[in-house]
């Protein structure tokens, strides 16, 4: 072989084993399961654009496989399949498993709480992400907002209801403690799973439930069923959660955690845009389509006493959970300072432009 040739030969070589181990330190491989199946818009768009964004500012060295729970079979089971490492991060919602701890509630959204921006304004310059992170902590998880579906609507009902009486014995799907809380005023609450709903309330298992509003309700056709589209009160800013096992994050290099925390939070606010622009489209063509369609608010008494309801229950939760009541204290005080700019910026210019 000719010296120059030998040469070429070896540079190839050299190159070839710096490129391969270059690529073997820089390559990470992540799974992410979802509690939502394959085709829930927008809760499914989220992890795949953070998929996307992550490999793109990575210039490919980070891979994040978006597992759809249609794949995995267990849409409730992602805190204990990211808790164990078996997948790298989830995409769900806090709430899912506050029967492990019922600090978790809050982090997702609290009837008569705060509104979408109140709370993002609680997470990011409130103290709400290093509460977050000393509850998911404990369970060698980390956790970030993953997307909020603003103000949720209280639910469609086949009846009128008129007064406390009106809920006694209804039987309604309502998940979560806003469930316990209509619970408490006589309500028979069950929690079924979304693809059953619709048959459920045309055959009179149901007289009424709740999902998210006219973006995400529309796809199901409950309006057909039930013509009484009550206002909110039990979700007002419901955030969805990104989690990723503790240990896992520490084996990324500080690019790659800048990038995957940078996609969470850009991604977490596309979700916002995202399923605003859906639910307006939606009411628009419910709105035009089907006009037996009839929104109404509860009245005050029932409002009173389902504000009541949640009082009594949150003390009593709190008197047993202290970390439950450092974040509802913290919540408290966030909303009682920016519900006043809230009032005077938005709602004021709101009424002034009816
Ligand atoms: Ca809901």
């Amino acid at each position: 072989m000719k010296w120059s040739k030998m040469v070429c030969v070896v540079m190839v070589f050299v190159s070839c084993t710096v490129a391969i181990h270059a690529e073997e330190k820089s390559a990470y491989t992540w799974r992410l399961a979802t509690t939502w199946g394959s085709t829930l818009k927008p809760f499914i768009d989220t992890p795949r654009k953070l998929s996307a964004l992550v490999d793109a500012m990575s210039n490919g060295r980070f891979k994040i496989e978006v597992v759809a729970s249609n794949k995995h079979k267990k849409p409730f089971g992602i805190f204990d399949m990211v808790k164990s490492g078996e997948y790298e991060m989830g995409h769900s919602a806090s709430y899912y498993w506050s029967k492990k701890d019922n600090a978790f509630n809050p982090l997702t959204t609290m009837p008569f709480g705060m509104t979408a921006p109140e709370q993002y304004g609680w997470f990011y310059e409130g103290g709400g992400m290093a509460l977050m992170q000393k509850l998911y902590k404990k369970y060698g998880l980390l956790s970030f907002p993953g997307g909020n579906t603003g103000n949720q609507m209280g639910g469609w009902f086949k009846k009128e209801i008129d007064s406390v009486e009106d809920l006694k014995g209804l039987k309604m799907r309502i998940p979560g403690f806003a469930g316990q809380v209509m619970s408490k005023l006589g309500v028979k609450v069950t929690n079924l799973p979304p693809p059953k709903l619709s048959k459920a309330l045309s055959d009179g298992t149901l007289d009424a439930l709740e999902w998210v509003g006219p973006g995400m309700d529309i796809g199901f056709g409950f309006h057909k069923i039930a013509p009484y589209y009550y206002s909110g009160w039990h979700e007002p800013a419901t955030e969805l959660q990104y989690l990723v096992n503790m240990e896992k994050f520490k084996t990324l290099p500080k690019d790659l955690k800048e990038i995957l925390v940078s996609a969470m939070k850009l991604t977490a606010y596309d979700m916002y845009i995202q399923i605003y622009d859906m639910h307006a489209r939606a009411w628009r063509k419910m709105r035009k389509e089907y006009p037996n369609i009839v929104i109404k608010t509860f009245p005050i008494s029932v409002m009173d006493a389902l504000r009541k309801a949640k009082k009594q229950l949150l003390i009593k939760q709190m008197a047993n959970n202290p970390m439950l009541r450092e974040i509802i204290e913290s919540q408290n005080a966030y909303m009682k300072q920016s519900r006043e700019w809230t009032k005077m910026s938005d709602f004021l210019y709101l009424i002034e432009s009816l």
